[in-house]
């Protein structure tokens, strides 16, 4: 017998229709005489009905377990006005049952699918086959493919050229550590899985391809934090002959789309902030602008109290101003300032302008007139509580940046349904890094400086901008890119700010470089997590959500038992010997 319907897709306008229905077994309520069934596939799910009347059927209705896999052929038929269910697709209606058959039985599974969220995830995962039945998992993968066929259709309306680059590369680690493959043809040697195509993409411009996409896997060994993943996909693109300006339009038209997807309708152009701007307002370079709260430089009204602390010669003196929040309890502010302790500071001043009285950490120190002085210049007004940090210019503002969040999260100042997408741009070119002693490229070594800070690579490095620049959403930064360098003689200074020394440039990227002294046009593109997209496209928080087979936070597929052994002999061939 061949399906005549999917599950979810029998109607009213089927009435009477003899139909052939193939699914899971989702539950059944055995009324003593009459049986109902909700048979599942992935269009949704159809209530069966067997009645005592046919009694072999009945029978072996009733041995059916959930998530057998069934075959039954019946008669669509109007549900009785009381059990109609205005919240199913196939709500009005049920399908008698006259046939049944057992296509394949199924053990207990270890949760029942439509709970799988209160199974725990490596159990879930082991089970992703089981956990990807469930509606909500299944829905997200089915947006996902939609969300990756918009992104092909857009980029192609635009004259962008799909090209797969390798899998196997050169191991030339900067940012994360590479995932190594060794050779077995080549003993000794080995490749590495792209952590971007990053090099290859402009490779690509330099033979003229102008316009290029990826859906491009991307391998990053890191310590998994919390919502990353060893493996993921990135919506990789390069285009030559254009500004960065290009870029955002094209982008910003994808993201009209994508959000399309759900409905929302997103109007660009979308804000834009410098790097400078971005971290004086809100601390961070991938503002959350849902909620107001900015950040307010006091570092006058501070020293003006006369007090040491604020007297460094590279201080700076911020605060926030959490409004309404003078009901605080010790606890919280307690809470608070171990926050601010993580993020790196000494301390965390605080005043409470209650309606009577303030109240403060430096009370004793500064006198209430004072206090209330610094308190009205960060702008906080009675009932408000201000929030100080005293230190040098990122981590004052880092540390309120961070506690604006959590401000934000306690007093329920974030409007969890909006979408508030903006770019960031000017990076620096360059960042010290304390542990390194050295500086390090804020996005990566290929980004170009801006024109207009050319000459100060040599002298000044620490002030140089780049024309780098992030897409940020709700305070997570879908993407960002870069205008390249294309001519090898910056390309060759910048190396040298980084301390990369020529001979480490050549052996790592003596083939790019090549590749820059034959005609290479200005070019500049872009990388987006695909991942982090269709998650908030799915409302979910986590990636792993939208990923078919994720990995847990410890790199480990629970599913496939991977990574596992190997044998002697393959480890023979590739010339390697395991350490005891
Ligand atoms: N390749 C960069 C990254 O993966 C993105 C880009 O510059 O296009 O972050």
């Amino acid at each position: 017998m061949r399906r005549t319907h999917r599950c979810g897709e029998v109607t009213k306008k089927d009435l009477d229709k003899n139909v052939v229905l193939n699914g899971w077994v989702k539950r059944t309520r055995d009324l003593g005489g009459m049986l109902f069934l909700d048979l599942r596939d992935i269009s949704g799910v159809v209530q069966v009905f067997f009645d005592n009347e046919k009694t072999e059927l009945y029978e072996a209705a009733k041995k059916l377990r959930m998530e057998d896999v069934i075959e039954v052929t019946g008669q669509v038929r109007a549900r009785e006005e009381k059990n109609i269910n205005p919240n199913m697709s196939t709500g009005e209606i049920e399908v008698g049952a006259t046939g049944l058959t057992v296509l394949s039985k199924s053990e207990v599974p270890p949760f029942v699918i439509s709970d799988a969220e209160n199974a725990s995830e490596e159990l879930r995962f082991e089970y992703r086959y089981l956990d990807l039945r469930n509606e909500k998992a299944m829905n997200a993968m089915v947006l996902r493919s939609k969300a990756v066929m918009k992104v092909r259709n857009y980029f192609q309306r635009h004259n962008f050229i799909d090209i797969e680059t390798p899998i196997l590369n050169k191991s030339t680690p900067e940012g994360a550590r590479d995932y190594i493959v060794p050779s077995r043809i080549h003993k000794g040697k080995f490749y590495a899985l792209p952590q971007s195509p990053q090099i290859f993409k402009q490779i690509l411009m330099v033979a003229g391809f102008d316009r290029y996409i990826q859906m491009a896997r991307c391998f990053r060994d890191e310590d998994l934090r919390a919502d990353r993943q060893p493996e993921f996909t990135q919506i990789d693109a390069e285009m030559s002959f254009i500004e960065q300006e290009d870029i955002f339009e094209i982008i910003e038209g994808l993201m009209v789309e994508l959000w399309d997807l759900i409905d929302v309708k997103l109007s660009p152009p979308f804000p834009r902030l410098t790097w400078q701007e971005a971290m004086e307002r809100y601390g961070t370079d991938r503002p959350d602008t849902r909620f107001g709260i900015e950040l307010v430089d006091i570092t006058k009204a501070a020293q003006e109290t006369g007090l040491d602390m604020f007297k460094g010669e590279n201080n700076v003196t911020k605060a926030i101003v959490a409004p309404g929040a003078s009901e605080w309890s010790r606890k919280v502010i307690d809470e608070l300032t171990e926050e601010a302790k993580k993020m790196g500071a000494k301390g965390l001043l605080w005043i409470k302008m209650e309606e009577t009285e303030v109240k403060s950490s430096i009370l004793k120190t500064l006198g209430e007139e004072k206090t209330r002085t610094l308190a009205v210049a960060a702008g906080a007004k009675t009932g408000d509580v201000a929030l100080i940090v005293s230190d040098s210019f990122l981590k004052a503002s880092k540390v309120l940046g961070h506690l604006r969040l959590v401000t934000g999260e306690k007093l329920e100042l974030i409007d969890k349904n909006k979408f508030n997408f903006l770019w960031v741009y000017d990076f620096p070119l360059f960042e010290w890094s304390e542990e390194e002693q050295r500086y390090s490229a804020t996005h990566h070594a290929f980004t170009s400086p801006r024109e207009e800070d050319l000459d100060k690579l040599e002298t000044s490095p620490e002030s140089v901008l780049s024309q780098a620049y992030d897409l940020v959403c709700n305070g997570t930064e879908l993407g960002g890119g870069s205008i390249r360098i294309h001519r090898p003689d910056i390309q060759k200074k910048v190396f040298k700010a980084l301390g990369i020394s020529e001979e480490e440039a050549e052996e790592k990227f003596g083939f790019l470089l090549k590749a820059l002294k034959y005609g290479a046009p200005p070019h500049g593109g872009i990388a987006f997590g695909m991942d982090r997209i269709v998650a908030f496209l799915a409302w979910e928080d986590s990636i792993r959500a939208v990923i078919a087979f994720p990995k847990t936070t410890s790199a480990y597929c629970p599913l496939s038992d991977t990574p596992s052994e190997v044998g002697t002999k393959a480890l023979d061939e590739l010339n390697i010997t395991l350490k005891k």
